[in-house]
C-alpha cells in the first residue's frame, strides 16, 4: 500500500476538512480504496447508501458486493489520482446499498485521507433520468477492456473510459502523441472514410504496444464539434506471434539470414526503390566450390557449421541491414545499392573472395573453401529481381567454368549462349519425339584382308531445316539436359534391329555402340542395356560398348564392378579415343577390356605420332587386346598400319558412316567382291 501513501499528512482530519459539506443536501462521500470502505459521508450520502449512521456505513465492507472488474477499476482510479490529483471523472454508477440497485451520476475526484493515502471524493449529481439503454451502454463503457477515447478533431482528449485511462501515459496525451509513428495519424487524417481501421504501434503506460484501432469520425455530444471516437484493443501478443511467424517464413533457420522468400519480397522492393530514384545497384551471387566434398568427408554437422561461419563472414562485410541472404544449400546472395558503378560491385566481390578464402576451423582442423561469384548490375543487366538473379547465377556458372574461385560479371554473350543452348535442348526433345534421329553405321575393316569385321553405330540428326547435323553439335547438349540416356538407348535398339536384319541376310556383324560417361554413371545401366538388347531379340555377345578413358579415371571399385557386370552379361568393352586421355597403359590390365581404338589424331599425324602408335599396338598385343585405328583416310596410313601389325581400322578410306540401307547394300556387294 506504500505507493498509495503521500508524504504530506494532513493536519486537519476529514471531518474538519469536509464539515461544511455536511450541510449540503447533495450526497458526498469519501471512499477508501485500500480498505474498500466509506471513510466519510455527509447526510445525503447516508441516505443514498441507506445507512442509519456514519459509523454503521464506515463499518460496512463494500468488497463483498463488489465484482472483480469493479475493484480493478477502482484501483485504476487510485493510480490515476496519484498521477494527477487535479483530474475528475464523471460517470454513471449503479450502487447496491442493500442489494437494491440505485443509479446515480457521480463525479469522482482525488482526496488525501487522514493517514496520507490516496482516497476519492464522490459527489452524486442531482437526480437525472437515465433510460435503460444509456445505462447499459455506460456500464459497458466502464467495464469493457476495449480502450475508448474521444478526441477533438485536433486530437485533444475529451473523454477516456477506464481502460483507456489505464493505458494512457498521461491524461493530456494527444492522439498525435499516442501514435508511435506519424504515418498512423496521417492515415486517419487522409482517409475519406467515416471509419478507419488500422493496427498501429502506440505509446502506453506499459511502453510501446500494438493496438488494433478503429477510429470513427463523430461529434462531441457536449460541444457539437467534430471529434474522433477511437477504440483500441491490444494485439501485441498476436502481433508478436505474427512477427515471429513472418520472421521464420522469411529467414533461414540455420544461419538466421534472410531466405529466398525474403529476397523475392524485400530485395525486390529495395531494387525497385533504388531504381525509382534513378540509382544503380548490383546482385552478387555466391556459390561455394566443392561444398559437397566437405559434407561428404567431414559430415553434415561440419557442413552446417561451415555455412554458419560463411554467413557470419558475409554479414561482417557490413553491407547494410539484411542485405545478405542465403538462397539455400551453399548459395548466398548480396544486394548492393545504391552504388556508383559496377566497379563498386567489383570491390565487394573481391572482398567476399578474400574473406571466404581465409581458412575456417572445423572440428579442430583448418578447412579452405573458395567461392565462385557472379554479378549482375541494375538497371543495365535487368530491372527486376528475377532477371537479375538469373543473370547473376549465369555469371556465377561462368566463374565455375573458368576454374572457380573467381568472379564474373554478367554479359549479353552469356545469356545468348544459354538461350541457344535452351533452344537446342527443347529442339532435341522434339527431335526425339518426332523420330528425327537416325543411326548410321561405319564399317570396321581388317587391315590385312580389307574385309568388314563390324560396324560402329553413329547417331545423326536429320533436322527438318538444317539437314544432317553432326553429333559433335548436339551430343554435349544431350549430356547437359540428361537426354543422352534416352538417345543412347535409341541407338542401341536401332543397332540390335539392324543386326537382326543383316543376320537374316546371312551377315554376322558385331556393332560397337558409344556410351557417354554420363550414361555409364547411371545406376540402372547394366539392366537397362540388357533389357533393350533382349527386347529387340539381340545378343550382348554381338555388341561392343565404347567408353572413353575419362570413365576409368577414378580407378574406383564402382567403375570396375560395373565393367565386370557388363562383361559378365556378355558385352565387350572398348576404350574409345585411346591415347587422348590420361590412362596409363600399365593400368589397363585392371579392367576387363577387349579392344583399344586409337584416336584419329594419331593417325592423321602418323609421321610424328608413329612411336606412340607402335607402342600402343605392342602393348595391346601384350595384354591380348584388339586394336582399331580410327580415321584412316589414305593408302599410306593403311600401309603404315600393316607394317605395325595393327589389326583393324575405320576411316573414310574404306567408307564413311552410312545409313542402314546403304550399309546393307555395302555388306552384300562386299560379300560378292570377296567371293569373286
Ligand atoms: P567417335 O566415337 O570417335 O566416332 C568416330 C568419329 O570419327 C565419327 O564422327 C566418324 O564419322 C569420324 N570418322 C570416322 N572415320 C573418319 C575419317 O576417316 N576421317 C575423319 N575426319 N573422321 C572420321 P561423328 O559421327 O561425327 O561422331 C562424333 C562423335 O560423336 C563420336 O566420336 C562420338 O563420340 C559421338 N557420338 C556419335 N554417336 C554417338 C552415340 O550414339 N552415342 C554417344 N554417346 N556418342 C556418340
Ligand atoms: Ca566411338
Ligand atoms: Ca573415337
Amino acid at each position: 500500500m506504500e505507493n498509495t501513501r503521500s508524504k504530506k499528512m494532513s493536519a486537519l482530519s476529514l471531518e474538519d476538512r469536509l464539515g461544511a459539506i455536511n450541510r449540503l443536501r447533495q450526497p458526498v462521500w469519501v471512499y477508501d480504496f485500500d480498505n474498500a470502505t466509506v471513510a466519510w459521508s455527509n447526510q445525503g450520502a447516508l441516505e443514498l447508501w441507506q445507512s442509519d449512521s456514519l459509523a454503521a456505513l464506515q463499518a460496512r465492507d463494500l468488497k463483498s458486493d463488489m465484482t472483480e472488474t469493479v475493484s480493478k477499476r477502482l484501483r485504476q482510479y487510485q493510480t490515476d489520482f496519484l498521477r494527477d490529483e487535479t483530474i475528475q471523472f464523471r460517470e454513471i454508477w449503479t450502487l447496491y446499498p442493500n442489494g437494491q440497485p440505485s443509479t446515480v451520476e457521480v463525479v469522482f475526484g482525488a482526496l488525501w485521507l487522514d493517514d496520507g493515502r490516496m482516497g476519492m471524493i464522490c459527489e452524486a449529481l442531482p437526480e437525472a433520468q437515465f433510460d435503460n439503454e444509456a445505462l447499459r451502454s455506460s456500464e459497458a463503457l466502464l467495464h469493457t477492456s476495449v480502450m475508448i477515447t474521444l478526441y477533438s478533431a485536433e486530437g485533444i482528449p475529451l473523454y477516456r473510459n477506464p481502460a483507456a485511462r489505464s493505458a494512457a501515459r498521461n491524461f493530456a496525451e494527444t492522439l498525435q502523441d499516442h501514435f508511435a509513428c506519424e504515418e498512423s495519424m496521417q492515415l486517419l487524417q487522409s482517409s475519406e472514410e467515416e471509419e478507419v481501421n488500422t493496427v498501429a504501434s502506440v505509446h502506453t503506460s506499459d511502453g510501446k504496444r500494438w493496438h488494433d484501432i478503429t477510429a470513427r469520425r463523430c461529434h462531441d455530444a457536449v460541444s457539437g464539434d467534430s471529434a474522433w471516437l477511437i477504440s483500441e484493443v491490444d494485439v501485441s501478443r498476436l502481433k508478436a506471434t505474427e512477427e515471429r511467424a513472418q520472421f521464420l517464413a522469411e529467414h533461414d533457420t540455420l544461419t538466421g539470414l534472410p531466405n529466398r522468400n525474403y529476397v523475392s519480397m524485400v530485395f525486390k522492393s529495395h531494387i525497385e526503390q533504388i531504381q525509382a530514384k534513378g540509382g544503380k545497384g548490383a546482385l552478387i551471387f555466391i556459390d561455394l566450390d566443392h561444398f559437397k566434398d566437405i559434407n561428404d568427408s567431414l559430415g553434415h554437422d561440419a557442413g552446417d557449421t561451415l555455412l554458419i561461419k560463411v554467413a557470419s563472414r558475409l554479414k561482417s562485410l557490413a553491407l547494410g541491414n539484411d542485405n545478405v541472404a542465403r538462397l539455400g544449400g551453399d548459395e548466398f546472395l548480396l544486394l548492393l545499392g545504391p552504388i556508383n558503378s559496377g566497379s563498386d560491385a567489383r570491390k565487394v566481390a573481391r572482398e567476399v573472395k578474400k574473406q571466404l578464402s581465409k581458412p575456417f576451423t572445423l572440428q579442430g582442423r583448418k578447412v579452405r573453401v573458395t567461392p565462385s561469384i557472379g554479378i549482375s548490375v541494375f538497371p543495365a543487366d535487368g530491372r527486376n529481381i528475377n532477371d537479375l538473379m538469373r543473370h547473376a547465377d549465369l555469371a556465377m556458372y561462368h566463374s565455375k567454368d573458368n576454374g572457380r574461385n573467381d568472379f564474373s560479371f554478367f554479359t549479353k554473350e552469356l545469356s545468348e549462349a544459354v538461350e541457344s543452348r535452351i533452344n537446342l535442348e527443347s529442339e532435341l526433345m522434339v527431335a526425339l519425339h518426332e523420330g528425327q534421329f537416325v543411326t548410321y553405321f561405319q564399317p570396321r575393316v581388317d587391315v590385312q584382308t580389307n574385309t568388314i569385321t563390324g560396324a560402329e553405330a553413329l547417331v545423326r540428326w536429320i533436322h527438318p531445316d538444317r539437314g544432317l547435323v553432326s553429333p559433335a553439335a548436339f551430343i554435349p547438349a544431350c549430356e547437359a539436359s540428361g537426354l543422352i540416356g534416352t538417345l543412347g538407348k535409341f541407338v542401341l535398339s536401332q543397332s540390335v534391329m539392324a543386326q537382326k536384319e543383316w543376320a537374316k541376310q546371312g551377315h554376322n556383324v558385331r556393332v560397337s555402340v558409344n556410351l557417354s560417361p554420363l550414361q555409364f554413371g547411371e545406376d540402372s545401366l547394366v539392366n537397362d542395356l540388357l533389357s533393350i538388347v533382349k527386347d529387340n531379340g539381340g545378343h550382348p555377345e554381338n555388341l561392343e560398348l565404347e567408353i572413353t578413358e575419362s570413365v576409368l579415371l577414378g580407378h574406383d571399385q564402382g567403375t570396375i564392378d560395373k565393367l565386370h557386370a557388363l562383361v559378365d552379361s556378355g558385352f565387350r568393352i572398348a576404350i574409345d579415343d585411346f591415347g587422348t586421355g590420361y590412362s596409363n597403359l600399365a593400368y589397363l590390365h585392371r579392367y576387363p577390356i577387349r579392344c583399344l581404338k586409337i584416336d584419329r589424331s594419331f593417325i592423321s599425324q602418323l609421321d610424328t605420332a608413329q612411336p606412340i602408335v607402335e607402342l600402343i599396338v605392342s602393348m595391346a598385343r601384350l595384354f591380348k587386346l584388339d586394336v582399331v585405328a580410327e580415321g584412316v583416310e589414305t593408302q599410306e596410313q593403311l600401309q603404315a598400319l600393316r607394317n605395325y601389325d595393327c589389326q583393324e581400322y575405320q576411316g573414310f578410306l574404306f567408307e564413311r558412316p552410312i545409313d542402314f540401307n546403304s550399309f546393307t547394300a555395302l555388306l552384300n556387294q562386299h560379300e560378292e567382291s570377296v567371293a569373286a
